[in-house]
């Protein structure tokens, strides 16, 4: 991986290298951080770099940010400046992963949220696809519970929690799948290890809800609004049982990195035929379009750099 030029680090954007922080923090020892992860797309047409919902992601970040008692000046307004400005100054032109990260900075031992310094730091990179087959990809179900909100909160992006997402990545690679679904405690889907799960059956576009210990996905609710109001599918957000999984028509995992990923085989049996089937693929149009400013309807979710 190519390493960025610049960082927003401390207040100010600094050449990457000096954004360093010692091996005392808080946040490395303890997992006291939460992140974000947003796409900025090229459009080749336009000439143009259009961030994703910048604001709508800044905000989960700085709710990640309340939920461990964090206090920063920053607003989403301000934070998508920043990133405006440090994308600017790298002056990419293709697409890129921005990766903003609110931080327990201080250098002492002790654990606990209160009382110490919270820092902001963000950096952007370029980037493509996350997973290899998102066409026709087969997952299996992690042998792993996703966190639960009681354990950490589950809708927060906190960094600590993602130890939970790399368990259930790491054991699906290693066992050939591309992608895990994950259950809750009480054995109902809940989602990927990084993405949101959505399935069709007898035509309904069903998801777990937000209840159900799933990270609050911006993907999925743009994905539910290009449902609802493109293709009229009634939607569906509800518990699902794992067996309804091997007898759905379609499935798909959907997230900044995943975008919208086909899902055509769940431990080793085919989904639908087993190819990726209509209602994904106009999902992954749509939202393919959307995302490049190409949708004049969903002009609302992006915001140009240039
Ligand atoms: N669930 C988890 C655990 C994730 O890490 C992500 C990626 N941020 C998602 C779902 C999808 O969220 P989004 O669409 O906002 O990227």
């Amino acid at each position: 991986m190519t390493l960025p030029k610049y960082a927003y680090f401390q207040g100010n954007i600094v050449p990457y290298s000096e954004a360093k922080v010692g091996v005392l923090t808080h946040a490395l020892n303890y997992g006291t951080a939460a992140f974000g992860g947003l796409r900025g797309y090229w459009n080749e047409d336009e000439q143009q770099l259009y961030l994703f919902r910048p604001h709508d992601h800044f905000k989960r970040l700085l709710n990640s940010a309340r939920l461990l008692c964090m206090e920063f000046e920053h607003t989403p307004e301000s934070l998508t400046q920043v990133t405006m400005d440090l994308l600017r100054q790298e002056s990419y032109k293709e697409d890129v992963y921005i990766r903003p990260l609110v931080y327990k900075a201080d250098e002492i031992i002790g654990v606990k949220l209160h009382g110490l310094t919270d820092e902001i730091s963000i950096v952007a990179l370029p980037f493509g696809r996350y997973v290899a087959n998102d066409t026709n990809a087969h997952v299996t179900f992690s042998s792993w519970r996703r966190i639960d909100d009681n354990v950490i909160p589950a809708r927060g992006k906190i960094s600590g929690a993602y130890v939970n997402s790399a368990f259930i990545k790491t054991d699906a690679l290693r066992a050939g799948f591309d992608e895990a679904l994950v259950l809750t405690q009480d054995g109902h889907l809940s989602e990927g290890s990084a993405e949101n799960v959505f399935m069709i059956r007898e035509g309904v576009l069903i998801t777990p809800p937000v209840t159900d210990n799933v990270l609050e996905g911006i993907t999925r609710r743009s994905v539910l609004e290009l449902a609802v109001n493109e293709l009229g599918l009634p939607v569906e957000e509800r518990h699902i049982d794992r067996t309804e999984v091997y007898l759905c028509e379609e499935l798909f995992l959907t997230g900044t990195a995943a975008q919208v990923t086909a899902v055509t085989r769940v431990n080793h049996r085919d989904i639908g035929a087993g190819v990726m089937e209509p209602y994904t693929t106009r999902l992954r149009e749509l939202f393919g379009k959307a995302v490049r400013g190409q949708l004049e309807a969903y002009r609302k979710w992006v915001e140009p750099v240039y």
